[in-house]
């Protein structure tokens, strides 16, 4: 079967990083999916999905990655072109993908003890966030 579930989160953009495994593993137990995949996808241009052991450590030397990989500062076409602010936004994104895809076995995800799904809203703005969370399976 295949189910679609969705949820919405706020974040504060500017690298806000939200643990979704929560609202992930709630969108599985309404699928009723025991053995199969969940896709889980963000809508737009600035924010990505993928996992990490969430905590503050981590969180922080993500964003420092990233500043040191697209510095926030840089200059960016997208910029000049549009006149906005959020070319860095929108390399962080593309670069670490909007979706994740994750077995389903006996009803869990197999994710690890330590390892968290998070989205990341790398736009300059506070953001509502679309996730659908795609459930193919039995
Ligand atoms: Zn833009």
């Amino acid at each position: 079967m295949v189910y679609a579930g969705r949820f919405t989160v706020s974040t504060q953009g500017n690298d806000d990083m939200l643990d979704i495994t929560g609202s992930v593993e709630q969108a599985i137990l309404e699928s009723g999916v025991v053995n199969g995949i969940a896709t889980v996808f963000v809508v737009g241009s600035t924010a990505a999905i993928t996992t990490i052991e969430y905590e503050p450590g981590l969180k922080q030397d993500m964003a420092s990655l990233l500043e040191r990989l697209i510095p926030r500062d840089a200059p960016y076409a997208h910029e000049a072109r549009w006149h906005d602010d959020n070319g860095h936004s929108h390399l962080r994104a593309s670069l670490l993908g909007p979706s994740l895809t994750v077995p389903i076995v006996n009803g869990r995800m197999t994710l690890g003890a330590w390892q968290q799904i998070i989205l990341l809203d790398f736009d300059t703005r506070p953001r509502t966030r679309t996730v659908h969370v795609q459930i193919l399976g039995e």
